[in-house]
């Protein structure tokens, strides 16, 4: 802002300069204050350089009068004169003082002449420490004594390495003081602002993390020490010895402004590769340069430096001016805040401007509007900063609402086909269970089958071997008798071959059916042993009452009414009865052989009897006459 706003003064200046002062400075008994420059003679001093009594003897012709203008030469390395006379007025001694309100000038060497001369001489300028001047202020003051009707003539020699510009203004001490007094209180209000502002920021940024936040912090702490270095305030207040960092703290900070500002503007606009490739790129570049120059500040001497640094920071302000206005018209409102901070920082060198003009009245505020104006531009972008990261906040929450929306949909898809699942799976357990009891029905049957004869229904030979192993094994656990009963039809091939093998086969159901009907109780086992033979199985059953078994047997197929076309068959059986208590679980074979021998023996005995097995005699339990 200090560079536009003196852009601005010299633009002035020339515009004012309409007539050209030949007089000396009249000090009327009532100034305040009287701008010097109409009234400097100047000369650049030649390389082989002057001093003092060599440039007070110099021809006039010699000099140069400056006119209206700003004493302003730009950069360069020669050293310039400049000559003021002033003429006093008033009939009594008066106390000025003589400002030179550029403080970053290097060397200012003072030689004050009056009567012709050497009155007084002073050394001045910042590769001094601060505290050699003889008023304490961070412009150049050099104090004057008028004494009534006696001219006074002030020689300056200014050696920079900053820019030339000797701005002088001759002050009543009193005057001066007043001045002064409200300049210190705006001052310190505007540093303050930014002190407010800074501590804010920083405090948002630790509360926040936001990144942005924190560019902000150092743009805005690096542009008041820049000013306050070019106004030699830090100078007078932060490092008063530290001359040659006076300089370059200049340089330093100027190109600080310029790499945060850039930074902090690239994020507050959102200048991104993506959206500006070119922009962003050429912005890199400007911020990396301003760094660059800033370390290089702290080493390499300023007059090299300044000019590069202005460059950037010029360009800088170009290309952000132009990004904002481009963006503005894009309707962003970042933009729009940014933009409205920036003119009101352009608003008060304007204004400033105008009031050097004479066509804005010269006050405190127009004075100040430099400061306002850019204090202004700090506050509002924080704010827009502010209403920035909240904008973003709202729109992270409802991003953050959205997926949970979505979260909860998906689960709630998930949940119901879950359920689904659960119901298909236990269909599918259902099914399942009821095939298995239909196999396991199915099975149940197919064993039936599989241990059923087919023509007498009764159990077949191979279940009965099955019953007869486990029956003997348990009589043998237990100490039961075991019985069983070997039952064949008696002459039955003679059967066959008179009546035919189909009335046999009847026959033979008809006996199976009677023995059927004898053996009752559920333990007991009936089965059909192969072709006439029946055995019947009696687990738990002594000798004497598988004899009353069989015999019943006998008798019912001996009264058994077989007919054959009204004519009434004659059927009977021997039976053969074994029975014992095992004395070891695998007994079968031994207990069937003694059934077979007593079934022998009643075959041999006539047939159609009850045998029970002895082993010397031949026990009939009945014998019967066929
Ligand atoms: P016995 O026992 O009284 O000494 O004389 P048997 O004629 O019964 O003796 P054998 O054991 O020699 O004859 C058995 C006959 O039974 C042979 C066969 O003709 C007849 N037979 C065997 N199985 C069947 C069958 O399934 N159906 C019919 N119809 N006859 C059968
Ligand atoms: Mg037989
Ligand atoms: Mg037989």
């Amino acid at each position: 802002m200090s560079v536009i706003q003196r852009v601005l003064l010299v633009l002035v200046g020339l515009l004012c300069s309409v007539g050209v002062h030949s007089t000396p400075l009249v000090w009327q008994v009532h100034s305040q204050s009287v701008e010097a420059a109409p009234f400097v003679d100047y000369l650049q001093e030649p390389v082989e350089g002057l001093d003092f009594e060599q440039v007070r003897d110099l021809a006039e012709s010699r000099w140069t009068r400056n006119g209206a203008g700003n004493l302003s030469f730009g950069y360069g390395e020669e050293a310039y004169w400049f000559r003021l006379t002033i003429k006093p007025q008033a009939s009594r001694t008066s106390s000025v003082l003589l400002e030179l309100a550029y403080p970053v000038l290097d060397k200012v060497d003072v030689y004050v002449q009056a009567h012709g001369e050497l009155a007084q001489t002073l050394r001045l300028g910042d590769k001094l420490p601060f505290y050699d001047r003889p008023i304490e202020h961070r412009n150049f003051l050099v104090p004057l004594t008028l004494e009534a009707g006696t001219p006074v003539t002030v020689f300056l020699r200014v050696e920079t390495s900053s820019s030339m510009q000797v701005p002088i203004m001759v002050w009543d001490e009193e005057a001066f003081y007043v001045a002064d007094q409200s300049g210190s209180i705006s001052e310190g209000i505007y540093f303050g602002i930014f002190l407010a502002m800074i501590l804010y920021n920083l405090f948002v940024y630790l509360a926040t993390g936001e990144r942005s936040f924190l560019y902000y912090v150092a743009y805005i702490t690096s542009l008041p020490l820049f000013l306050a270095s070019l106004t030699g305030l830090s100078f007078q207040y932060l490092w008063p010895e530290a001359t040659w960092w006076n300089d370059q703290a200049i340089v330093v900070f100027l190109n600080l402004v310029a790499a945060f500002g850039g930074i902090f503007s690239m994020r507050f606009l959102n200048v991104l590769p993506t959206n500006h490739p070119r922009l962003s790129q050429m912005m890199v570049l400007g911020v990396t340069t301003a760094f660059v120059l800033a370390v290089a500040g702290l080493m390499v001497p300023y007059h090299l430096l300044i000019m590069p640094t202005i460059v950037v920071a010029a360009t800088g302000c170009v290309v952000l001016l132009s990004l904002t206005v481009y963006r503005w018209l894009l309707n962003e409102p970042m933009a729009r805040y940014y933009a409205v901070a920036w003119a009101l920082m352009l608003f008060g060198g304007i204004v400033l401007a105008l009031s050097k003009f004479t066509m804005l009245p010269r006050n405190l505020v127009t004075e100040y509007a430099t400061q306002l104006g850019s204090a202004l531009g700090v506050i509002l972008l924080s704010m827009a900063l502010a209403n920035r990261l909240s904008k973003e906040k709202q729109l992270a929450f409802l991003a953050q609402q959205r997926l949970l929306q979505e979260e909860r949909k998906v689960r709630l898809a998930q949940e119901k086909s879950l359920v689904l699942q659960q119901d298909a799976n236990a269909r599918l357990e259902e099914r399942v269970q009821e095939r298995t009891r239909d196999l396991e029905k199915l099975n149940a049957q197919l064993l039936e089958l599989s241990a059923t004869d087919a023509l007498t229904g009764l159990k077949n030979r191979a279940h009965f071997d099955d019953s007869f192993q486990t029956a003997c094994v348990r009589a043998y656990r237990f100490e039961q008798p075991l019985s069983l009963l070997l039952v064949d039809v008696d002459h039955f091939k003679q059967f066959n071959d008179t009546y035919g093998h189909t009335v046999g086969d009847d026959c033979l159901r008809m006996v199976a059916d009677t023995i059927r009907q004898v053996v009752t109780r559920p333990q007991d086992l009936a089965a059909r042993y192969g072709g006439e033979e029946f055995v019947v199985l009696l687990p738990d059953t002594p000798e004497e009452g598988a004899i009353r078994v069989a015999e019943k047997i006998r008798t019912a197929v001996e009264r058994m009414e077989f007919r054959i076309s009204e004519q009434v068959i004659g059927v009977t059986v021997s039976v053969g009865v074994a029975a014992r208590v095992p004395d070891q679980a695998e007994q079968t074979k031994e207990l069937f052989e003694l059934a077979d021998i007593a079934l022998y023996q009643a075959k041999g005995q006539g047939r159609n009897r009850v045998i029970g097995y002895t082993e010397h005699a031949q026990n009939a339990a009945t014998e019967q006459t066929p």
